[in-house]
């Protein structure tokens, strides 16, 4: 009897998740997806409330952006690797619409939340169709329920896969992201404050590429967020 009852469990439990995607541990009937445990312990980055962070800094004499924040640190086997894991190789896009609403949630009252529309950076085509999703879309889609901002998925396209870049030069990375990206509905981003959302970011160089794309289109201004960004300690 008992094997059948823990036959049940394991087996609900691959119907509904039950588990917390950070920790493991079994949620209860209030909490969805990430449990409120883990939630409290988020490893902020508070770089909104913070001019000239780090984060900021990356697009410093490349390309100008309003403002730039990411809602975690990124650390090795720690929580943002993990709920990233489950969201861009597992398939849960439920993670990035909890992350996006959080992060809406600190956003607001800031002016990253005088964004008129929001704009997931857009995978490649070919990329899309392994995947499946965009795993950038999900967390806009969270953000824009707390901010009350419209998103717009389509307005931008990827043109080219990106090449890998660990072995090329900066003169060569730069030249490598130049026209990565069309804006192919112009029209829906002509004179708003775009904000600009990736799931994490590094050297900031794909971000830039987008943003460059963007600010072509008259009138436009762009703000960068992403979930989450590498640890400076
Ligand atoms: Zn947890």
């Amino acid at each position: 009897m008992e094997r059948v009852r823990q036959h049940i469990r394991d087996f609900s439990h691959l119907v509904f998740p039950f588990n917390c995607y950070s920790c493991s541990q079994a949620l209860d009937e209030t909490e969805a997806h990430i449990c409120s445990n883990c939630r409290e312990r988020f490893p902020v980055t508070k770089y909104w409330e913070q001019k000239e962070n780090t984060v900021e800094k990356l697009f410093w004499g490349k390309v100008p952006i309003k403002q730039a924040a990411s809602f975690m640190f990124f650390i090795k086997d720690g929580m943002a690797q993990r709920l990233m894991h489950h969201l861009k190789y597992n398939g849960k896009t439920k993670v990035g619409e909890v992350l996006g609403q959080t992060f809406g949630q600190k956003l607001k009252g800031t002016s990253f939340a005088e964004a008129e529309l929001i704009v997931p950076i857009p995978l490649h085509i070919t990329r899309q169709k392994t995947r499946g999703y965009n795993q950038c879309d999900s967390i806009a889609a969270g953000m824009s329920q707390s901010l009350k901002t419209p998103y717009d998925a389509n307005a931008v396209e990827r043109i080219r896969a990106n090449e890998s870049q660990t072995k090329k030069g900066r003169y060569e990375r730069h030249i490598n992201v130049q026209e990565l990206f069309k804006v192919v509905h112009p029209e829906r981003i002509e004179g708003k404050h775009v904000l600009l959302i990736d799931d994490v970011v590094t050297t900031g160089s794909t971000l830039e590429a987008c943003a460059d794309a963007l600010l072509q289109v008259p009138n436009t201004t762009v703000s960068v967020a992403t979930i989450a960004c590498p640890s400076p300690y």
